[in-house]
């Protein structure tokens, strides 16, 4: 539930502590990974429909393991040298870029015979089956897939904190 302009203030003064000027920060239209730290452009940035319903600690998380890949460079991955970087700047968190997705924005839903419920931003190219219902794959419980419009309206709740 940030307000996207205090994620702009925290971004700019740790690129302005960490980094240096060439940095830039800004908001981007993913849907299911929160920050992106692009070397080649020099850019961090985040979901702005993600950071829009995130709290303001997990925001700020975000942001700093963003930091710690520019710093640490490319190559460093998620390795060792990235871990020692993050951990000095307070990142308490994982590897992952992954968290909860915006699903009301994902047009494709599938349904399993149980009711459960899951959520694709692409058409499903294979069969899957609920992982409530079975661990491993079961024509059983095979999803029923469907697409639904994401209007304009849906869109523009996506960015507002709940
Ligand atoms: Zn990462
Ligand atoms: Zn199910």
């Amino acid at each position: 539930m940030s307000d996207l302009k205090r994620v702009q203030v925290w971004a700019d003064a740790l690129i302005a502590l960490h980094l240096d000027g060439t940095w830039t920060f800004g908001f981007d239209n993913a849907k299911r990974r929160a920050g992106l730290c692009d070397y080649g452009r020099k850019r961090i940035s985040v979901s702005r429909y993600l950071t829009a319903r995130y709290d303001d600690d997990t925001n700020h998380q975000t942001l700093l393991h963003e930091v710690a890949h520019a710093i640490a460079g490319p190559s460093a991955g998620h390795g060792a040298a990235w871990k020692r970087v993050a951990r000095d700047l307070g990142y308490v968190g994982g590897t992952t870029h992954r968290g909860e997705t915006a699903t009301e924005l994902a047009p494709w839903v599938g349904v399993c015979p149980n009711g459960h419920t899951a959520y694709r931003h692409r058409r499903p190219t294979r069969p899957t089956s609920c992982v409530q219902c079975s661990k491993r794959y079961d024509e059983r419980y095979r999803f029923r897939w469907a697409k639904r419009e994401i209007t304009a309206a849906v869109r523009r709740a996506a960015l507002l904190p709940r």
